[in-house]
């Protein structure tokens, strides 16, 4: 796939149909179908392009670097009883799509029901979006995890929820020749993970699209109540940048779209850009078992568990390669190094909470924002539960100790287990994760509440569209690409519905 990249002295000026900010899993989507139907497109991504081959062959810590947005350290700052939470996300040609574990979930039906009911965002049927759902799955080659692809570790989770009366499903993924290598958070190394660098993206370019690398957007550009373009940096060079266009479509995911927004003067009437943002608060759990588990051979994240969904708790399988993991261990000097030893030994799995939100993204110092987290009552309830459910379900299947995710804790056994009272352990002890910010220009009925409206087009500015996980209404409980993409997909045939404004109008 042909990447452009910006000059690196002077300035770049372009004029197009449609301008797309942001290359990832919401705007690959829409450059892809807009550049089929016969539009002009340009791409612009803050992040550089690295090719399958290249990031195929980094270390976790090179991908860190250049991959992941500011080496992962990214956090939403706990407000009151809540965890410091490290929330991390994709900057390059792609987006975070290259650093998922390729799971793959539809908007489950009691979500679409919180849509429609207290949204009121009457279309959000499952009958409405299926053809969406379908072909995004098609598209990304979504299919069942055979279960011979499970992890030992999987496996393991697997018998100890048996014997505690539950069980776990195989997880979709968007793969074609996985090998179970376990190494999806950093860049399949086998082209296998079907992330939109080698799906929407390369169609985006057969068609025609200009996708431009290292292009920093800073607000949108308006006339008259329409967008007509952007305008910012060239990364690196630090040249100007701006794109006349007949359409402007905002895929910067949930924490830089608001930015870019506010920058842009947009939105400010309903006093929702960069609220109600939900992260699905992840923990994970490691086991220690006598037996050799090997816990990164295996698809990364191939089963799941939806037992607990009423208690708003999704299961789900994950791995960290070992060389990550033994930071991630306690102890210092030989303590560490004898933690680090029993890497083989581990078993992990993973629990996030269908959170009711609490988020928000604010202008920061620097490029980032400054974002908080308030965790509700309800989801901190949740977070304990996930936990403790976790370690009991591992114990069930014969670990000998698990190590639970809370900062400057041991491993214990399972009578240490039974003498913990986590309702007493403050929040910003738990160590807390997120790779699922959502919601921060969330799609409404009404322009008093809600950034875009039901099509995806922001409520205060014509021709200014926004597709990307900030438009999802509400925590969906489960991973969002699929859904991220396929309201991406109805947003961009909303649009081609559409014609273009002249260009004399703008
Ligand atoms: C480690 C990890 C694992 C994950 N695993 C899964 C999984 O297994 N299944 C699943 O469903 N989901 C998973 N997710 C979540 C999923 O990847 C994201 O929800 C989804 O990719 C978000 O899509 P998006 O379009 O909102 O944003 P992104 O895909 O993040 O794209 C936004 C792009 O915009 C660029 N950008 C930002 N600001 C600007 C600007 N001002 N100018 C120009 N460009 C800009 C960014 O650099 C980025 O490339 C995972 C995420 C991570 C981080
Ligand atoms: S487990 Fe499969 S999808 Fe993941 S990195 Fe290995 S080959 Fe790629």
């Amino acid at each position: 796939m042909r990447v452009l990249t910006p000059p690196g002295l002077g300035d770049l000026d372009l004029e197009c149909d449609v301008v797309v900010v942001g290359s990832g899993t919401g705007g690959a989507v829409v450059a892809a179908q807009c550049a089929e139907a016969g539009q002009d497109v340009v791409v612009l991504e803050e992040g550089k392009h690295h090719s399958p081959e290249e990031y195929g062959k980094n270390r976790p810590s090179e991908t860190l670097r250049k991959i992941y947005r500011d080496g992962g350290t990214g956090f939403a700052w706990g407000i009151g009883n809540s965890p410091l939470i490290n929330v991390t996300m994709g900057k390059a040609i792609g987006g975070s799509s290259l650093l998922t574990g390729g799971v793959c979930f539809r908007v489950p039906p009691k979500v679409l029901d919180e849509w429609r009911v207290d949204r009121r965002l009457t279309e959000m049927t499952e009958a409405h979006l299926e053809p969406y759902f379908e072909e995004v799955e098609r598209d990304c080659h979504v299919a069942e995890v055979p279960v011979h692809m499970r992890s030992r570790a999987t496996e393991l989770f697997g018998i100890g929820a048996e014997k505690l009366g539950y069980s776990i499903r195989s997880n979709h993924r968007n793969t074609d020749g996985c090998n179970g290598c376990g190494r999806c958070n950093f860049g399949c190394p086998h082209g296998a993970k079907m992330s939109v660098d080698l799906t929407y993206l390369p169609r985006a370019v057969k068609a025609g699209a200009r996708i431009y690398s290292s292009c920093l957007v800073d607000r949108i550009r308006h006339h008259d109540g329409r967008a007509t373009g952007v305008s910012g940096t060239i990364r690196g060079g630090e040249g100007q940048l701006r794109v006349r266009a007949r359409r402007v479509v905002l895929s910067a995911g949930s924490y830089h779209s608001p930015l870019v927004l506010k920058r842009s003067g947009v939105g400010a009437r309903s006093r929702q850009v960069g609220r109600n943002m939900t992260l699905h608060p992840g923990f994970r759990m490691m086991a220690l078992f006598d037996e050799d588990v090997r816990g990164w051979r295996g698809a990364l994240q191939s089963a799941h568990s939806e037992a607990f969904d009423e208690e708003r708790i999704t299961l789900m399988s994950v791995f960290t390669p070992p060389g990550v993991l033994a930071a991630a261990m306690p102890g210092v000097g030989p303590e560490l190094a004898r933690n680090a030893s029993t890497i083989p030994n581990i078993a992990m799995f993973g629990g996030l909470v269908h959170d009711e939100g609490g988020g928000r993204v604010r202008r920061g110092f620097g490029r980032e924002p400054f974002v908080t987290y308030t965790m509700s009552g309800a989801d901190r309830a949740a977070a304990r539960r996930v936990i403790r459910l976790m370690a009991e379900t591992y114990f069930a299947a014969g670990a000998r100790k698990v190590y639970l995710p809370i900062l400057s804790g041991s491993a214990v056994d399972a009578d240490g287990l039974k003498a913990i009272d986590l309702d007493r352990i403050p929040m910003r002890r738990l160590e807390c994760s997120s790779q699922h910010p959502l919601g921060t220009c969330r799609m409404g009925s009404e322009a008093r509440d809600s950034v875009v409206d039901p099509n995806g087009e922001a409520w205060d500015l014509r021709d200014l569209w926004v597709a990307d996980g900030s438009i999802l209404p509400t925590s969906l409980g489960v991973n969002p690409q699929v859904p991220i993409m396929s309201m991406a997909l109805r947003t961009a045939r909303r649009m081609l519905d559409r014609p273009l404004q002249d260009r004399g109008t703008r």
